[in-house]
Formats: structure tokens, sequence, C-alpha cells
């Protein structure tokens, strides 16, 4: 039986500076044995969720700061860091490295706030990636991952947990497994193509529900939010070439809502699930598995994950901080 990884906790309940979240977080990082991971002028990457455009409930950036603080102590040089998305919106503010950095910015992840850089990991487009072979992956081969992050020493996840309308939840692995990839990156683990696995390609169509040009105030962006223009909406209808669909989910929020486009099936979702594993190993295995650490911040504890422009009331109430070397077990524990 394969033994047990060690999980450290600290509750989120606070009755002091010393117990409180930021406190909890640097005594859950010294327990796991991070500072052990640091050498003296190790590059260490923390990779943070910078946060949607008026998304609310990501991560603070008082947490990311402190770790960075915490790595040049221990000697390391650290950047905070994220990656571009697919855009997975109509109005993602995260499409390129100008549109995140804007972002972060607002957010509150700026080099001023954060005491070292913050770096989009995979370039000006997503196209700087590192291919990793995975000959042992349970349903990708290879994977792409940002090279600000494969080019480490040392990765820190610094992961807010928080529900997912994919993965049900966003933890540790998808931090690796989605965020950490560049933008084809994203498109492979998103089965972009496949015809019964894509979350595009597999989702339901029902064009007799469309009020095309004539019925529908919204129809320009429709067609717009496709980067690859395959809606196509005439005065009374819509016709989609989904059979060269990517899967970049640029049209969620636009034609989702009314019904016309579908959900994906259900195999999809299991397939996309299986394979942000896989990318997460793939991350673990180009940086190195003794130096990669994992930190869940169960707080704030939204339905959606913080690519969505707005954030939900919590599920729960907050329940603390996790740390651990294993991805699969933090997740479980939080
Ligand atoms: S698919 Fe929906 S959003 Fe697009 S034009 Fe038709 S009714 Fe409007
Ligand atoms: S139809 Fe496919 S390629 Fe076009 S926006 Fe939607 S997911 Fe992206």
């Amino acid at each position: 039986m394969p033994e047990k990884s060690p999980v450290y906790f600290r509750p989120a309940r606070s009755y002091s500076q010393d117990t409180g979240l930021v406190a909890s977080m640097l005594a859950a990082f010294d327990a796991a044995g991070f500072p052990d991971m640091i050498h003296r002028h190790d590059v260490v990457a923390i990779k943070v969720h910078c946060g949607e455009w008026d998304n609310t409930s990501y991560l603070r950036p008082v947490y990311a700061r402190t770790l960075a603080d915490r790595v040049k102590e221990l000697g390391g040089r650290p950047f905070v860091t994220d990656t571009i998305t697919l855009p997975y919106s109509a109005r993602a503010s995260r499409a390129s490295a100008l549109d995140i950095l804007i972002t972060a910015e607002r957010n509150g992840y700026s080099s001023a706030v954060l005491g070292c850089p913050f770096i989009v990991a995979d370039g000006y487009t997503g196209r700087d990636d590192v291919r990793v072979e995975l000959p042992e992956g349970y349903i990708l081969k290879e994977a792409y991952v940002a090279a600000g992050i494969a080019s480490a020493d040392v990765l820190i996840a610094l992961t807010h947990f928080k529900g997912h309308g994919i993965g049900m939840m966003g933890g540790s692995m998808k931090n690796l497994g989605i965020g950490c990839q560049s933008r084809r990156g994203k498109h492979n683990v998103h089965m972009g193509g496949h015809q019964l696995y894509s979350v595009g390609m597999s989702a339901e169509f029902h064009p007799e529900k469309c009020k095309g040009r004539l019925g529908c105030d919204r129809w320009e962006l429709c067609e717009a939010c496709c980067p690859w223009g395959l809606f196509h909406v005439s005065d009374t209808g819509i016709t989609w070439e989904q059979e060269r669909c990517t899967s970049c989910l640029g049209h969620l929020g636009v034609n989702v809502s009314c019904g016309v486009v579908g959900r994906p099936s259900a195999a999809a979702w299991e397939v996309t699930n299986a394979a942000i594993a896989d990318a997460c190993l793939a991350v673990v295995k180009v940086v190195g598995r003794d130096r990669v650490g994992f930190i869940n911040m169960a707080i704030d504890i939204a339905p959606q994950c913080d690519c969505v422009n707005f954030s939900d009331t919590a599920m729960v109430p907050n329940v603390g901080v996790f740390a651990s070397r294993d991805p699969v077990a933090i997740d479980a524990a939080a």
C-alpha cells in the first residue's frame, strides 16, 4: 500500500496576529519543509491566479507578497506568475500579456505590491512553452508547460481553493494542470478538436432557439466572440461550424445562456478532468518532484472559479490553509 503524503493544516479561525491567515500560511509553509527546497540564488516561481476583471474573491496579493519576502529571506529570487487564458469568455481580460498585466495590476498583482516581478509565464500570446513528454499519461501523452514556470528552480503553487465549472473544485491540481499550461497546453487539456471529448465540439447545439439579428440585441457579440468566426447569425437564425471548434470557450456567457449552445457531454467533462491531472504531472516532472510545493488557501470559497468576472457568496465558511508536497493529497484534504 503506498505511503500517505503528509498534509499540514491551520484553521481559518483566528484570535491574534499569530493565528491569522498570513501567519498560518507561513507556518504551513515551514511545517511542510518548503524552506529546504530553496537554495541560495534559486529562482522561485510563486504561481497564483491573479483574478479576472471584477472578480473579487481571488486571493489577496498579501499572501504572495508574504511568500516572496520569505523566499528572499531564504536566499531565493522570487517572482509571482500567472498565464494567459484561451480566452474562456467573450469579455476575457487576460487573453494576452498586455491584458493580463493590466488586470493583474488592477487586482493588486504588481511589482510595487509584491516586492518582486509579476511575470506572464507563457509570453505575450501564450506561445512561450516547453513540451513535456507524458508516456505515463492517462489521457495526454504530452503537455505544454509555460516556459517561465518550466524554467524555474522551484515552484510554489499558491492556490485559491474554490469551486469550478468543469473540475467542480479549483485546487492545486487545476493551478498546475490548467494554470501552468501555455495556450496550446490549455487547448490540449480541453481536448480541443477531439470529436467526442472536446468541451466545445461535444456541446449540444439548438439553433431553433436562436432569435437571429432581428430578435436578439447580442447578435454582433455572438459572432465576434469566436476567434475563428464560427458563428453566423442571419436575420432569423444561426449556423455554427462546430466541426472547426478548438474548444477555446470564447462563447461562454454569450450564447449558452440563451440555450443555443448547450452543455458538453459528460464524457468530455470526465476526460478533461483526467487531462488536468496529466498536465499537472507534466509540471511536476519538468520542475522536479522534490522542488514543487503546494499551498491551498481554502477561503472565500465561491462556487465559480476566479476566471469569472463576478463573485458569488461563499458556499461554506473559510476553512483554512493547507500545505503539502503532493497535489492529490492536498486537494483531497481541502
Ligand atoms: S445564439 Fe443566442 S446570443 Fe446568439 S444571436 Fe442567437 S439568441 Fe442571440
Ligand atoms: S465555437 Fe469553439 S472556437 Fe469558437 S468560441 Fe466557441 S469554443 Fe471557441
